[in-house]
């Protein structure tokens, strides 16, 4: 079977020019390929490299992985949440595919045995895009994993967020405080990123002075000075916090807090009167007041500075072009039963088309909870209560977990139950 030669001026530039299934191994036997290659009938790595590139932003994917396992290097690309296999390549090609990777993102072309970290741009069909590389040494060579950030210049509102109405009043109330702490929490790819954006649109103004240090700047905000963290480390989120601090801000935003100083120095800036917002990692939103204080950040400061803490995650929603009405089975309805709400409900599910490639769902929207620091909750943080504690009063506070939001979209036949499943557990 003789491979069509990619011609770059016949095809368009969102047209497949390499034809990747051509080249599966799962598809073709590594001898054909290893054929190919001896011929010059296959196509450079580059080549292949920029095919999967160009596919992988085109779909909207959020990562590539690149991953040498038994036999074969597997491609896959993560798409809402999910790895979805794109081509097998023969394994001989890891080193030539790291390689080119590495390139790209200024990594060390002969350092395979550590891990790698690096940054570039690029544009793809049409569209302005960081790249994230991370090239981790494993048993059959290395891997590969690379996130896209797209550089959208559109940031949501908080309204556009997917939130249900009780939620969005609650973070509205939240973000009308002047001073504080204000974390939005979540696993990683929860979409913290925009929400945490969402909030600090909400709350600039033009009599406002609005201050930004990220790691890297993923959005550009017309009325913010925003400070992106170097590449080489010259300077930390908590050396860039002291320095801002002294430029006399109302409202900061930090990408991230990762470690104890730069939630200390957060903490600190909210207690001299700024608004800080900030994302961190954590299991619950309850849980991330417990990791502030775990990092060591004194419960004095955090009782007296914490605002809110928001927890989400993100759920596939049911294709609108496939989507049914069904009567769950008993058995499928007891893992969510507990958390549905009153009255009537709709329970659908995705038959699966090709407009969302048989998978049932097709696009996302975030589910969360979220705990408004009562007076009684800003005692118990001054004490180091268990998180129990904390959960009873936030509960007698209007408090109610992730699952019920997320029970309740299942309710509204916006999502599944499959999904709440995966998702939830
Ligand atoms: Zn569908």
């Amino acid at each position: 079977m003789p491979l069509p030669t990619p011609s770059p001026t016949q095809a368009a530039p969102s047209l497949p020019r390499v034809p990747l299934e051509q080249i599966d191994v799962r598809a073709l036997s590594k001898e054909k390929i290893r054929e190919l290659f001896r011929t010059g009938k296959l196509p450079t790595v580059e080549a292949i490299v920029e095919e999967i590139f160009m596919r992988a932003t085109k779909m909207g994917a959020a990562d590539i992985h690149f991953e040498p396992i038994e036999g074969e290097l597997r491609v896959r690309l993560g798409h809402e949440g999910v790895l979805k296999r794109l081509v097998s390549l023969t394994s001989d090609m890891n080193d030539n595919i790291m390689s080119v990777l590495k390139t790209r993102a200024g990594l060390n072309q002969f350092e395979k045995k550590k891990p790698q970290e690096g940054r570039y741009s690029s544009s793809y069909h049409g569209e302005p895009l960081d790249f994230r590389v991370s090239i981790i040494p494993v048993l059959n060579g290395e891997r590969a994993v690379v996130r896209i950030l797209r550089k959208t210049s559109q940031i949501a509102r908080v309204e556009e967020l997917g939130l249900s109405l009780y939620n969005l009043e609650q973070i509205r109330i939240l973000l009308r405080q002047p001073k504080g702490l204000f974390l939005v929490t979540g696993p990683s790819g929860s979409g913290k990123t925009t929400t945490i954006y969402a909030a600090l649109n909400a709350v600039e103004s033009p009599e406002k002075c609005v201050i930004t240090v990220e790691d890297p700047v993923e959005y550009r905000l017309p009325y913010a000075s925003q400070v992106q963290l170097p590449s080489d480390r010259s300077f930390n989120f908590a050396d860039a916090l002291r320095a801002i601090l002294r430029q006399n801000p109302n409202v900061i935003l930090i990408g991230e807090i990762r470690d104890a100083e730069t939630g200390i120095v957060a903490a600190e800036a909210a207690l001299t009167g700024n608004l800080v917002l900030s994302t961190m990692l954590a299991d619950d939103a309850l849980g991330a007041i417990h990791r502030m204080l775990n990092i060591g950040i004194q419960p004095y400061w955090l009782a007296s500075t914490m605002v809110g803490v928001i927890y989400q995650q993100l759920m596939r929603k049911i294709c609108a072009d496939c989507k049914e009405e069904y009567q769950p089975a008993e058995e499928e309805l007891k893992l969510i039963a507990p958390y549905l709400p009153e009255g009537d409900k709709v329970f659908c599910r995705g038959k699966g088309c090709p407009q969302c490639e048989g998978t049932g769902h097709k696009g996302r929207t975030a589910i969360c909870e979220i705990v408004s620091v009562s007076p009684k909750l800003r005692d118990l943080i001054f004490l180091r209560g268990s998180i129990l504690e904390m959960r009873e009063e936030a509960s007698n506070y209007g408090f109610s977990g992730v699952r019920v939001d997320a029970a309740q979209k299942v309710a509204y036949g916006l999502t599944s139950i499959a999904e709440f499943v995966r998702v939830l557990g």
